[in-house]
């Protein structure tokens, strides 16, 4: 711990964080990991080491982590408390928006932070948090060199015709586009991709609470199905994901909604939650035998369904499909409802593998391989903030 990478991934009353050492033989090893979850209103603090151990699981008083700045003041007092030899070389942060000037992370200055200032309402249930947490870091180490990793920068490379609209162009001049997010956890499964199928066409598929695809061909984002915000795409745990846009017209002009309670509608209110009725959480929704947990299961299934055929035209064929993040991960059921729903494409898939959580869930034969492979953003975060710092 005495070279090491502060991560930092601050939500909306989250501060997540990650310790990785550099190594001797230029590895970075994660040797702390946790979160402050609750700020402003049930904060608890939650720490594991580098084995998975939880090694502290406290519950603080609300008035005593008030805001992210709190949060980052409780972290760095237990990290250098616990770990008298930790020397923090670089700070990486996640930075959901970077907007269309920034296509790779960047070494953060005052410039950048007054350019970045400018683009926060392209991302306002994101961006203004991580901000906060690179400020309080900027108070707290003014000397410690951070570096900002943006969601978006792994997309910026793709044609125009993906990026665009279909609006008159001024409006993608003026950076109205797809930006595509999720991008830090796209860039790391596309550095784990086995050999035979790196250079090949990939649909990732990132499912967790937020949830998206990405179509990666020889390591490169060539669509996704997020667009200008993370709201588009799929159906999410509270997020509606597409919508035809006559929807907001409606609702805004026939039942009067205020742009405000759109936003609520639209983040927080649809989704899982608002088709089941019942929650947002996948693993609820599977254990429910009511018919509604049953209806948003089947209409998530589905949506995954058309976009996969959807990124496969986007590259002209398919060669695997990966499935990663909190449900892809985790849910054999459901990785197997969308692997039938593909089979179409070529996948022949191997359920006893899928049941085990094996990384290979195809059969050797099948056309299209099918893969379960975790994602790490932190890990990816701190590689970039190794190699913008020339650590
Ligand atoms: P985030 O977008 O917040 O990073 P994650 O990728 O951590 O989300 O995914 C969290 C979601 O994963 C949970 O809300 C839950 O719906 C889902 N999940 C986790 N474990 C399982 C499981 N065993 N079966 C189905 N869904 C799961």
């Amino acid at each position: 711990m005495e070279n090491s990478i502060l991560v930092l991934n601050a939500g909306s009353s989250s501060l997540k964080f990650s310790v990785f050492d550099l190594l001797s033989d230029g590895q970075l090893s994660q040797s702390v990991t946790g979160q402050v979850e609750g700020i402003g209103t049930a904060p608890h603090f939650k720490v594991k080491n580098g084995d998975a151990q939880t090694i502290v699981d406290i519950h603080w008083q609300t008035t005593d982590i008030a805001n992210h700045a709190h949060a980052l003041q409780q972290i760095t007092d237990f990290l250098h408390t616990t770990f008298p030899q930790l020397l923090l070389v670089g700070a990486g942060h996640r930075v959901v928006h970077g907007g269309a000037d920034y296509a790779k992370p960047v070494r953060i200055t005052a410039e950048v932070m007054a350019k970045l200032d400018t683009i926060t309402q392209l991302a306002p249930l994101h961006n203004p948090h991580n901000l906060a947490a690179i400020r309080a870091m900027m108070e707290e180490s003014p000397d410690l060199p951070q570096v900002a990793c943006f969601d978006t920068a792994f997309h910026r490379q793709q044609d125009t015709v993906a990026k665009l609209f279909g609006l008159p162009y001024e409006y993608y001049e003026r950076g109205i586009q797809r930006y595509g997010f999720h991008g830090l956890s796209y860039e790391y499964i596309a550095s784990v991709l086995p050999a035979d199928i790196a250079t090949k066409r990939v649909i990732v598929a990132h499912i967790g609470s937020g949830a998206s695809l990405c179509a990666i061909h020889n390591g490169h984002s060539v669509a996704s199905t997020m667009g200008f915000t993370a709201l588009d795409g799929l159906l999410m745990g509270t997020r509606a994901g597409s919508l035809d846009a006559g929807v907001i017209l409606y609702l805004l002009q026939q039942e009067g909604l205020s742009p405000k309670q759109l936003e609520d509608l639209l983040y927080k209110r649809s989704g899982l939650l608002g088709l089941s009725g019942i929650s947002n959480d996948m693993r609820v929704l599977l254990d429910s035998n009511k018919p509604r947990a049953k209806l948003a299961i089947d209409y998530f299934v589905y949506r995954v369904s058309r976009e996969i055929g959807s990124l496969a035209a986007a590259m002209g064929g398919l060669d695997a499909i990966v499935f990663t993040a909190g449900i892809g991960e985790n849910s054999p059921q459901i990785r197997h409802l969308i692997s039938q729903q593909a089979t179409w494409l070529g996948i022949d898939f191997d359920t006893t593998a899928n049941e085990a959580n094996a990384a290979c869930i195809s059969q050797t034969n099948s056309r299209v391989s099918v893969l379960m492979l975790p994602t790490n953003e932190e890990l990816m975060i701190a590689r970039h903030t190794r190699t913008v710092l020339g650590l």
